[in-house]
């Protein structure tokens, strides 16, 4: 074990002193194929040893630059001082009494920090669970018991999650539902906006009433329970849908007594400049799904929402053993003070304005770069054969493993495999930043 600390004190900077992934890692890497089943995957398998800041340190002494964030949840960096002193007073004091047995202070002053922060100043109330998927589960609960309805409705490219309600809801097959049927009932996909894909320009509004009319005629209007949407898509490809889309959306849900659910598991949390991406169209979400990061790494969600329809759910049918963790709460409180203090929003729309200048001038020269688009410091590319929107999945990887190679850490995603998305830490120093898109650009400059 190293002695070394990680966080915010580590050296930041690319170094590669090895192959990638190293000879450590790979003997590691021998470790866990004979004991790790082989349905998780890992994007680059390097073994980290510490983080922080904008980079990932494996255990050949790499110093890799991070544009993952391990997928959007560091967002305050790893092992930020305020989660760390948090986290670490907590487990000393207590580490688990489960909040339905003997409550705690930490899960009600995060539940008054969430119904602060997300968009709306009607009265508001949350639950606490473990992760995203079950968040946006006891978000259909929720909008079930105070409709009195069962349909649930998604969008095409939606993500969700992997449990089996949220595969039902996630649109995309592999690897995500493969073979893992049957899924549950009662869930519909209408069309989303995509003004990339879109076979001739559409404004929100239209997207919208195409969304309403498949929503209409399938499903009716007195029988959906609530319409669940990411404000930007995570997975499905980092699409911010058109102006007024989810607007129109909301509004119709308003009009017909449906539940508006923003899953912002991805998006919130200052990640798009703001502290809820529905905050960028004036949309004040129902219910809102909170996970990734909120909790600076530490396993934490929640469902914040109006208070009538939180209450609406029965004494004690909502929950979980380990749902709102004291120690995951405290990482939470660390986080969101954090967020405040540094002002992560505001780093948010400096990070954005940093890449899609970079990147839109790289997209110049690269014509397979088809679009650039996303939100504050959720950005991303969609790769396609040149002069049109047909999706290189194969070039996709090839820039992704190129920059691995460099020492640069990023993903991909999308329902076709070609979009790579750029989620940095928004604490990530400017040269750090600077240096990745230098390594981006070189890599797409020689494989295009
Ligand atoms: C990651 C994600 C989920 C699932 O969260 P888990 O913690 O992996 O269960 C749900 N919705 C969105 C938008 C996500 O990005």
């Amino acid at each position: 074990m190293s002695t070394h600390e990680g966080g915010p004190g580590l050296p930041q900077e690319r170094r590669i002193v090895t192959e990638i992934p190293g000879p450590r890692s790979q003997e590691i890497h021998a470790r866990r194929q004979a004991v790790v089943a082989a349905g998780v995957g890992s994007v680059l398998p390097v073994y980290v040893e510490k983080a922080g800041g904008g980079v990932v340190v494996d255990v050949d002494g790499n110093s890799l630059i991070d544009l993952a964030s391990g997928i959007a949840v560091t967002s305050v960096g790893n092992s930020a001082p305020a989660v760390v002193q948090g986290v670490t007073e907590q487990v000393a004091a207590f580490t688990h009494t489960c909040f339905m047995v003997a409550p705690y202070e930490g899960y009600v002053e995060v539940c008054e920090k969430l119904a602060a922060l997300t968009p709306g100043d009607h009265a508001k109330k949350a639950a606490l669970f473990n992760s995203g998927a079950e968040a946006v589960e006891n978000a259909v609960k929720i909008a079930r018991v105070h409709t009195g309805r069962d349909a649930v409705v998604v969008v095409d490219h939606a993500y969700h999650g992997r449990t089996n309600l949220t595969m039902a809801m996630t649109a995309k097959n592999m690897p995500y539902k493969q073979g893992f049927g049957p899924f549950a009932g009662e869930v519909y996909r209408a069309p989303m906006s995509y003004p990339f894909r879109e076979p001739a320009p559409i404004t929100g509004p239209e997207a919208a009433a195409r969304t309403i009319e498949v929503i209409e005629k399938q499903v009716g209007a007195d029988n959906v329970a609530c319409v669940v949407i990411e404000p930007v898509l995570g997975e499905g490809g980092f699409v911010v849908p058109a102006p007024g889309y989810l607007t129109a959306v909301s509004e119709w849900c308003t009009a017909h007594g449906v539940v508006f659910v923003a899953d912002e598991i991805q998006s919130g949390m200052c990640r798009t400049g703001t502290w809820f991406a529905s905050e960028h169209e004036d949309v004040v979400p129902d219910l809102v799904t909170v996970a990734k990061g909120v909790a600076g790494g530490l396993p934490l969600a929640a469902v914040v929402g109006r208070s009538e329809m939180m209450d609406a759910v029965h004494g004690g049918g909502l929950g979980g053993t380990y749902g709102g963790n004291p120690v995951a709460c405290a990482a939470a409180l660390g986080a969101i003070a954090t967020m405040e203090e540094l002002d992560l929003n505001a780093r948010a729309r400096a990070i954005e304005a940093t890449m899609t200048e970079r990147l839109r001038i790289l997209a110049d020269k690269a014509p397979a770069i088809g679009d650039v688009r996303g939100r504050g410091a959720m950005i991303a590319i969609e790769i396609v054969r040149p002069g049109t929107t047909e999706p290189d999945a194969a070039l996709t990887s090839a820039i992704a493993t190129g920059c691995h190679q460099q020492g640069v850490l990023m993903l991909t995603c999308g329902t076709f495999g070609n979009v790579l998305r750029f989620l940095p830490p928004l604490v990530m120093p400017d040269h750090l930043l600077d240096e990745a898109l230098d390594v981006l650009e070189e890599v797409v400059t020689g494989l295009v």
